[in-house]
């Protein structure tokens, strides 16, 4: 209650613009996911590793646009990128050469020979299915309980439930995320856990003989929606024979991973090439821009006109000058060695308060992202991320983020994400927040 009360006295501009953008914007605000109790914090400007709200209150950035803003805010070199496209035109329709050096950057550090672009994550998901539907000739797709791909159809099925609900590990519930998601369409979705080579072959092994072989298996390489889940030793690698074996596209949703856990994401990472990659958040460095990657057999589908992979504002020039200006001048091999000491930091930190007060958790990091997990024992797939939701010590530490100038995500679903402007006295400021509220909790 006190942490509350702090926070809404912080916050009276944000309180009063709230009450204003209610009588136009649906909930007074842009999206759902923008939704906060009692009032959303509306942001006014943001310059490196800070944003600045309507109050005037500066905090440290570790919520960085859902994990988009790796490059921090108003970098200089997408800024002058950006500032001398605005000036040539804005928006064509027609390819520009950025859009073409992009995509040989992103062929490069990838190992994938083609690509094209959309306008965010769902989209790169939305049609890195439908491709992978129409190269195979199948509707069926396989995810992993618990992960988010995006906010179409395909892929809002299974993403969190109450805990018991979730089904047999062999026969994992197929159940839409929210009303308005055809009931053809949640069927055709099918979980699997996450960190489970064996359960995922035994399913697609009855959707075969069901004949409903799968078209397409997605999936983040490491989970970044239960806070941070890495993949256990051998689990990619099975994954990826098992999807070769019986002819099913293997697609990694690198839209939180790609650029900000390695320069070419978790394919790099972690060393498991999948035959498509979907990409979206940090690529555009602020401005909207999703990616498709893929192998030449896959993208055969769309060079022969069998599939559409469209949109008006696809390869928009705005963009991919910052994705060039990004890729060129900020995410160098530099970047990615300063974002993980810069982690490293944080996860030492976060580590030894949570040992000095004896919290159940621990931390958890790469490169660039982190979080730390409430919960006694490790969190290996969506099972036991439920089984141990401490949401209210989660919303403590919003709180306590929030009062002492941690800008964060609230949750336990999200996790932190350094930017390349970050320093070691930004991180410290974390650190101390919850180091508070660790010694609030146990005293
Ligand atoms: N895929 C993953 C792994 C995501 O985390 C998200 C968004 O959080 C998406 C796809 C959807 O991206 P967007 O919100 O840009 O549509």
């Amino acid at each position: 209650a006190r942490e509350s009360a702090r926070l809404d006295e912080r916050t009276p501009a944000s309180a009063a613009l709230y009450a204003r953008a209610r009588q136009t914007l649906s909930g007074g605000v842009a999206s759902s996911y923008q939704v906060r109790d009692p009032w959303p914090i509306y942001l006014e400007r943001g310059e490196g590793s800070a944003v600045w709200d309507v109050d005037g209150n500066r905090m440290v950035d570790f919520h960085n646009g859902f994990g988009s803003m790796v490059q921090g805010h108003a970098h200089p070199a997408i800024t002058e990128a950006v500032t001398a496209r605005i000036t040539r035109g804005t928006h064509f329709a027609a390819p520009t050469e950025d859009a073409v050096v992009v995509g040989e950057e992103l062929k490069r550090r990838w190992g994938l020979p083609r690509w094209r672009y959309v306008n965010s994550g769902s989209e790169a998901t939305m049609d890195a299915i439908r491709i992978a539907r129409a190269l195979t000739g199948r509707d069926t797709i396989v995810k992993v309980f618990g992960s988010y791909h995006g906010h179409h159809d395909y892929v809002m099925v299974s993403i969190g439930v109450p805990y018991g609900e979730i089904g047999d590990r062999d026969d994992l519930a197929s159940l839409p995320y929210g009303a308005g998601i055809p009931q053809s369409s949640v069927d055709m979705t099918i979980p699997v856990p996450f960190n489970d080579a064996p359960a995922m072959e035994r399913r697609i092994e009855r959707l075969i003989a069901e004949g409903r072989k799968p078209a397409a298996v997605i999936m983040e390489a490491a989970m970044m929606n239960l806070g941070i889940v890495l993949p256990e030793p051998g689990y990619l690698e099975a994954v990826r024979e098992i999807t070769r074996r019986h002819g099913i596209v293997l697609i990694f949703d690198e839209v939180k991973t790609g650029l900000c856990i390695a320069a070419g994401g978790a394919t790099e990472r972690f060393g498991v090439t999948p035959d498509m990659v979907t990409l979206a958040k940090a690529l555009g460095g602020g401005l909207p821009l999703g990616a498709i990657g893929g192998t030449e057999e896959v993208f055969e589908a769309v060079e022969s006109g069998k599939v559409y992979q469209v949109g008006t504002y696809n390869g928009n020039p705005l963009g991919v000058a910052a994705a060039r200006a990004s890729l060129e001048k900020v995410l160098t091999p530099e970047a990615y060695a300063h974002l993980d000491a810069l982690n490293e930091h944080m996860v030492t930190g976060c580590q030894a308060v949570i040992e000095e007060f004896g919290l159940p958790g621990y931390a958890v990091g790469v490169a660039s992202k982190g979080c730390v997990t409430f919960a006694p024992e490790k969190i290996v797939d969506y099972e036991s991320f439920k089984k141990y939701q401490d949401g209210e010590l989660a919303d403590l530490a919003w709180l306590y983020n929030m009062n002492r100038g941690v800008f964060m995500t609230p949750g336990r679903e999200e996790e932190w994400t350094l930017s390349v402007q970050h320093t070691i006295a930004d991180c410290d400021v974390f650190i101390d927040a919850f180091a508070q509220l660790a010694a609030d909790l146990t005293r």
